[in-house]
């Protein structure tokens, strides 16, 4: 649920949601100094026991390593199987802080409380968990369904200008793989939504979130339709791992991931030259107009045949005809990836 201001109401909604008196808060150090303590004084004031363990903020921790360090401190407090691990942050901490949920005790009761805009528009909603390993993003994992998600977009006002822009390519994803009516506001509100104001941010977020809610509940395993979501992260994931996790953003990568799918659409004649325009000029409204890097495509190549969607070792697409309209392709050859690859700037 979406709720401005709402973080100093989270015991309250903790309480009306089902779960218990104890509960342990995993954070990053950055989120949890500006956050945590409202978040436990509301745990407090709503009769919530709660500690709170912060590990280092960044793609870098969301390893099987901090993923051990934080059994270790669940062990350490004792926690049982009704506690419930609140995760406050970013896509980074609700992931490997549900993974650790989804694991510890084969289960605990997951609550997400993101604070970035792709977090809140995204990586919330959906139930996947995951830790990344250093062959690639995500590799390991579970679905495990949060009991509650509580974005606050207030929170979103002391994100810095990249952090904030970048999960506005997730909010771009859903509009132009799912949702017509936030294409359109993206289109035409783009300047007050980089200006965070509160009504078209509020609406482009929640136009998002409820797109991506819908798709899931219908496919909850990604066994279909669920697939479509992964629009521009077969590139991205693969720019992400060949950048070490620090170069692009993970909204940076799926940026670069949808033009490349939007190209690789015209060149197979999946979508019009129209379309991927389109594409383009949205994202550049939000501000994600660089060329594509000029990265090496034979190394490029090597992390999309290992994609989580491949399957010996051919990378699987997302490519879309316009809104609404997304099939899943794996029969393109290297060829014709390295050729629209290498049209968009990247070297061969
Ligand atoms: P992140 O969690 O690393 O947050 C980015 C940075 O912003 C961090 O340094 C963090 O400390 C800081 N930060 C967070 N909230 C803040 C706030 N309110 N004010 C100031 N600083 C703040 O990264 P992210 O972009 O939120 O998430 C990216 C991750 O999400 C990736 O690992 C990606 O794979 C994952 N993801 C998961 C799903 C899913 O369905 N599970 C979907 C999309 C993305
Ligand atoms: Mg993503």
């Amino acid at each position: 649920m979406f709720d401005r201001g709402g973080l100093d109401r989270l015991g309250r909604h903790v309480r009306a949601a089902g779960l218990g008196r104890r509960a342990v808060v995993v954070s990053d150090a950055t989120v949890a100094a500006l956050y945590a303590p409202r978040a436990l004084a509301s745990l407090a004031r709503a009769g919530v026991t709660a500690d709170l363990i912060a590990f280092p903020p960044g793609e870098r921790s969301k390893t099987l390593a901090t993923a051990g360090r934080l059994f270790q401190q669940f062990a350490a407090l004792a926690l049982d199987r009704e506690t419930a691990v609140i995760a406050l942050g970013g896509g980074v901490v609700g992931d490997l802080g549900g993974f650790a949920a989804a694991t510890y005790l084969r289960g605990l009761p997951l609550v997400h409380v993101p604070t970035t805009t792709l977090s809140q528009a995204d990586a919330a909603i959906g139930g996947k968990t995951a830790v990344d390993l250093a062959a690639g993003k995500n590799l390991v994992g579970a679905f495990h369904a949060p009991r509650l998600v509580l974005a606050d977009p207030e929170t979103l006002g002391t994100l810095p200008r990249r952090g904030f822009r970048s999960g506005l390519a997730e909010v771009a994803k859903v509009a132009f793989a799912l949702e017509p009516a936030l294409l359109r506001l993206l289109e035409s509100e783009s300047d007050a939504i980089l200006a965070r104001d509160p009504a078209a941010l509020d609406r482009a977020l929640a136009l998002a979130a409820r797109a991506k809610a819908r798709v899931v509940s219908a496919d909850e395993r990604e066994s279909g339709r669920r697939m479509i979501l992964n629009y521009g992260h077969t590139v991205g994931h693969a720019l992400e791992a060949l950048g070490a996790y620090r170069r692009w953003t993970h909204g940076e990568a799926v940026a670069h991931g949808i033009r490349a799918a939007a190209r690789l659409a015209t060149r197979t004649r999946a979508g019009t030259a129209a379309w991927e325009d389109r594409q383009r000029a949205a994202l550049a409204t939000l501000g994600f107009g660089e060329d594509f890097p000029r990265v090496s495509i034979a190394a490029l190549w090597d992390f999309l045949a290992r994609d989580k969607k491949a399957r010996n070792r051919a990378p699987a697409f997302v490519l879309t005809a316009r809104v609404g309209v997304a099939r899943v392709r794996r029969s393109l050859s290297r060829d014709a990836v390295v050729r629209a690859l290498t049209s968009l700037g990247a070297a061969p």
